[in-house]
């Protein structure tokens, strides 16, 4: 048994737990069901008056007995006229037995207790140690609003109650490091209600995005990548052409018509990047044409979605539009893979999860087109020795897709690189290029994002970093402090050395304890501190302090440039 099917039999031996206890209770509640979910279990049920909160911790000790009195968990199949008798008055389990197709309907058993399942137990109650009921919350029987109105308890377990802990402290840390926390604590963006949903980058925050594209800018450039730039604002017909018009006209921004024509905010950069392509004619010669943009895109979210950077209704997207030979799309392939790898590695997720979606029921292009598409992503991620999930039928009706989900430090996964095939388009837009015998053909358009929203990417690498970024990344790179006043002047020298080489650093200037000035320091998440007392000053040497605390003394001014090349590399 792996170590995932392990983990879910616990916590479904918890759910069975959690409605023992609950039935002990409260014996007039009613059970309906009790699922394991990614983080733990839940189960919903029918009360007969409503649980609040204080009622957790009661649950919860009861549940704390029954482990004690080590029931052991048994499980039989009974036939499904004596399941009815057994849930007479249980209409949510009746329902759910009427729709078992089997003659035979699975029952666990531990002590008294009984529930309709199909199995997966731990041995005995005995063995669910560390667990903890987490909240209490609102549901509906199928998820259907129109059906009874339930009460959900969710909780979760662990092999071991160190597990459970790191678990805890990865919630505590959650809050903690909330990006929407961190970007106020560390002026970093605002939102105003002026513009829901639209974030203002402050000059902090700013540096950060746009060091953000600096790295990717330079990372392209090795892919010969050719960097465009489009109007923000298109007329109504290109989006008519595009079928963004048509399928998508809820989540767009229209203005009033101007000199009779109406314009909409785009919504995607890909129309812009074609019209770019189709300017000329193209020779196979120069496929692949690769054109990237940093494109600032505007969809309209509901109010009640919008969540900080994570979920806004304009973003940045680290665009690019791929228009290529079929003989050169599985290379092409290859080579985003490898992008998205070494961006990958840069930020240090290290765990990534790669699913591949192909061809749905409802979708354009012939047998020879799709099989040509999935096979080069099959190819190239096995190529790459990439594994992959394969999600048959959730590709775009246009086209088979690639998407990278890589998990954070709090163990959270976030969806960013996307690599996606576009059939469509292509004759949409009847886009050619003249091959080698002089005709014309249609290129095989790729559309990729490697950190998808950039607005999106900085909240995630905030929360994953904890507010402190790496040293290429942070606003303010380096914050010189002096013991005394005495060394100002000395620290200015510092200062302009540290200026020359590029390095975003300033000198304090309050005169503060120097204690007080690293408190301030440690909590503005400045990665290097230069201290400078009267002996630095007199040898000619500073002292480095990082932000966890660690110091490094002694370092000559001359060294200072090796130094803060190492500095960059982590
Ligand atoms: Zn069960
Ligand atoms: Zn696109």
């Amino acid at each position: 048994m792996n170590n995932n099917q392990e983990l879910e039999n616990l916590r479904h031996s918890a759910a069975h737990l959690l409605a023992q206890a609950v039935l002990e209770l409260y014996p007039k509640t009613i059970l309906t069901i009790g699922p394991v979910t990614k983080n733990g279990f839940f189960y919903d049920f029918l009360p007969k008056t409503n649980f609040k909160e204080e009622d957790l911790p009661k649950i919860e000790e009861r549940m704390r007995e029954i482990v004690k009195r080590n029931q052991p968990i048994t499980q039989k199949e009974v036939r499904k006229e004596e399941a009815i008798k057994l849930f007479k008055d249980n209409p949510f389990k009746l329902e759910l037995i009427a729709g078992i197709p089997d003659e035979t309907v699975g029952i666990s058993q531990q002590g008294d207790f009984f529930d309709l399942c199909r199995g997966g137990h731990v041995e005995s109650t005995g063995k669910i140690k560390a667990f903890k009921l987490t909240g209490l919350s609102g549901a509906y029987w199928r998820a259907d609003k129109e059906n009874a109105a339930l009460q959900r308890i969710s909780g979760t377990a662990f092999k071991s109650e160190k597990d459970l802990l790191a678990y805890e402290q990865r919630i505590e840390d959650a809050k903690l490091y909330d990006h929407r926390r961190l970007g106020k604590q560390l002026d970093l963006f605002s939102f105003h209600e002026e513009g829901p949903g639209l974030p203002f980058f402050l000059p902090k925050g700013f540096i950060v995005y746009n060091e953000l594209i600096n790295y990717m800018r330079e990372l392209l450039k090795k892919y010969d990548y050719q960097e465009i730039s489009t109007p923000t604002i298109l007329n109504e017909d290109l989006w008519k052409q595009s079928g963004h018009y048509y399928n998508y006209k809820e989540n767009m921004y229209f203005t009033e018509p101007i000199e009779e024509k109406t314009f909409a905010l785009k919504p995607m950069n890909c129309p812009g990047a074609i019209l770019i392509y189709k300017e000329r004619p193209r020779s196979y010669r120069e496929l692949p044409v690769k054109l990237s943009e940093f494109g600032k895109v505007h969809r309209h979210e509901l109010s009640g979605t919008l969540n900080g950077l994570f979920r806004v209704r304009a973003f940045t997207q680290d665009d690019a539009h791929i228009f290529c030979t079929k003989e050169q799309l599985e290379d092409q392939i290859l080579e985003l893979i490898q992008i998205i790898k070494t961006v990958i590695d840069k930020f240090g997720f290290d765990k990534i999860q790669v699913g591949l979606s192909t061809r749905p029921k409802k979708s354009m292009g012939t047998d020879e087109m799709w099989e040509r598409g999935e096979n080069a992503l099959k190819h190239a991620l096995e190529t790459a020795k990439i594994e992959y999930t394969i999600f048959p039928g959730d590709g775009a009706f246009y086209g088979p897709k690639i998407d990278f989900l890589f998990v954070d430090s709090l163990d959270r996964e976030w969806q960013c690189g996307t690599i996606q095939i576009d059939f469509n388009n292509p004759e949409n837009f009847d886009i050619n290029y003249i091959n080698s015998e002089g005709k014309k053909e249609r290129p095989i358009m790729i559309h990729r994002v490697i950190y998808g929203s950039l607005e999106r990417f900085f909240g995630v690498l905030l929360e994953h970093y904890k507010g402190l970024l790496p040293f290429w990344l942070a606003p303010i790179q380096m914050r010189i402090l002096t013991i005394t006043d005495e060394q100002q002047a000395y620290g200015q020298k510092v200062l302009d050395l540290l200026k020359n080489l590029n390095i975003r650093a300033e000198l304090e200037k309050t005169s503060n304890t120097i204690s007080a000035k690293i408190k301030t320091a440690q909590l503005e998440k400045i990665p290097v501190m230069i201290v400078i007392g009267q002996k630095e000053q007199d040898q000619n040497t500073v002292t480095f302090r990082y932000n966890k605390g660690e110091q490094e003394f002694g370092i000559k001014l001359e060294d200072l440039p090796k130094k803060i090349n190492e500095l960059f590399k982590k």
